[in-house]
């Protein structure tokens, strides 16, 4: 199967190793040159759970050539746009092309350059992080969800989930993944936006009794909101599951904290707390959380003069 990984940071870097240990021909796609050097030059390294040196090949996704059977979109989501765009000469009338970005929204950016019947939408708990160019961390053990946007599609959305399984990467083909995708939002909207602008860890976020009343807001909006828009989502089980996250994730600084505070890079927040407060403008909805950590967020990018 040729695999190309659209966005090879820490998660492309992650499924790019397990779906090539798999016997998969795999592809890697990138636009960081320091990245792409220390590839090309030593080989991908992975430490955590194992340490190795693993071989792909890294190259542009303009320099790409030939059609890929599938494609796992992981670039950041203020990036998918142009991926889609310099991904276009590799899609096929049978190029699977695979989203599992964070976030909200990416589905109708999506239809905007691959046809509904190649598409496929899904989320993922693993996780993975950069140490620095050429070298991710991969810890633990994670699962997906993912389903092909048209009914249609559903053996080849089965078929790419039996790949992804033969990596090992625990996938489930899901009749409705759209409420799956908006759970995790909600989990990212809560928590990164709010370590992120405090400056704290998941557990002393969820520690503070005023932390927990602005959680409990932001939880209310998006299900607000993704109700409004015809999402399957129950208040209670969704708070409930970001409770659970919070207590098994306590010690850590969610990502968009390592994206803001550490290194200083732009955050997805409008593909989060944004969207939510952008689809609320559109349905009359009144959203004052999600609006205000949105445009904190930014306010901090401001001070921080990240562009
Ligand atoms: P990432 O930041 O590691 O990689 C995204 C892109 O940014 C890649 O093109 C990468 O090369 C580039 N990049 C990374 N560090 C850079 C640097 N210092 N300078 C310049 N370019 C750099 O992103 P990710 O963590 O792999 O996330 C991809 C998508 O998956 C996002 O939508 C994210 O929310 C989602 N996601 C991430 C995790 C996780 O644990 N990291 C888990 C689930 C979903």
């Amino acid at each position: 199967m040729k695999i190309y990984i659209a966005g090879a940071g820490a998660m492309g870097c992650r499924f790019g190793v397990q779906l090539s240990e798999a016997g998969n021909d795999v592809t890697l796609l990138d636009n960081w040159e320091a990245h792409i050097d220390a590839i090309k030059k030593d080989g991908l390294k992975v430490v955590g759970d194992e340490e190795k040196t693993v071989h792909l090949p890294i190259m542009k996704p303009t320099e790409a050539e030939g059609e890929g059977d599938l494609i796992i979109l992981f670039t950041k989501a203020m990036q998918l746009r142009q991926m889609l765009q310099d991904i276009k000469p590799i899609v096929g009338s049978k190029t699977r092309v695979f989203c599992l970005l964070n976030g909200l929204g990416h589905e109708d950016v999506m239809k905007e350059y691959i046809p509904a019947t190649n598409i496929l939408m899904g989320v993922t708990v693993w996780t993975a992080s950069l140490k620095e160019p050429g070298v991710v961390l991969m810890q633990g053990k994670g699962a997906i969800n993912l389903q092909a946007i048209d009914a249609s599609q559903e053996a080849s959305g089965r078929e790419v989930t039996d790949i992804l399984n033969g990596a090992g990467l625990n996938a489930t083909y899901d009749m409705d993944v759209i409420p799956s995708i908006w759970r995790k939002a909600c989990v990212n909207g809560t928590m990164n936006s709010g370590c992120a602008l405090l400056d704290c860890t998941i557990g002393e976020l969820f520690a503070s009794e005023s932390g927990l009343k602005v959680v409990r807001e932001i939880i209310h909006e998006f299900v607000s909101v993704g109700l409004a828009e015809g999402v399957t989502l129950d208040e209670d089980d969704i708070t409930n599951y970001v409770m659970e996250i919070s207590v098994k994730a306590a010690p850590h600084y969610p990502s968009m904290h390592q994206d803001l505070v550490k290194n200083h890079r732009l955050t997805e927040i409008d593909y989060l707390n944004g969207a939510v407060s952008e689809k609320a403008k559109r349905l009359g909805i009144s959203t004052p959380y999600c609006q205000m950590m949105t445009q904190l967020i930014h306010t901090k990018e401001d001070i921080f003069g990240i562009k």
